[in-house]
């Protein structure tokens, strides 16, 4: 099940409603407010785990798209600051295949190294 954006805005906005006591349920009974509330919160739920999947995957390909420019290697090492392999195995800050870069997005410069042909370059991200 897919949802829209608009559908997304609307789920999440009857949810907010709902529980804020400011959607107007004058004429239903208990039951129905109950069902329309489980209706809700489970539309929530699956909007909200849409939301996460479509930001795993952006992730996803973010890092796969990340790769040596002079080899094509993924297999990388970043840093805030260039150093060298040594130093990244040691600080732990080794990365593998896919890398946990998307760690790094967001701060500025960061320095690359290719693992495989030493390579070492800066992106802008
Ligand atoms: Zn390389």
């Amino acid at each position: 099940m897919q949802f829209t954006k608009e559908e997304g805005r609307q789920i999440a906005s009857d949810w907010f409603n709902f529980h804020q006591g400011q959607m107007d349920l004058s004429g239903m009974t208990d039951e129905e407010i109950k069902a329309l509330g489980q209706e809700i919160d489970r539309k929530y739920k699956e909007i909200s785990e849409q939301g996460k999947r479509e930001q795993e995957e952006r992730e996803a390909r973010m890092k796969t798209e990340i790769r040596c420019p002079k080899c094509g290697s993924n297999q990388l090492a970043a840093g805030s600051k260039g150093f060298g392999l040594g130093k990244a195995a040691a600080g732990g800050l080794l990365l593998g295949p896919v890398g946990l870069l998307s760690g790094f997005i967001g701060s500025g410069q960061v320095t690359l190294s290719c693992l495989r042909c030493g390579n070492r370059w800066k992106a802008g991200m």
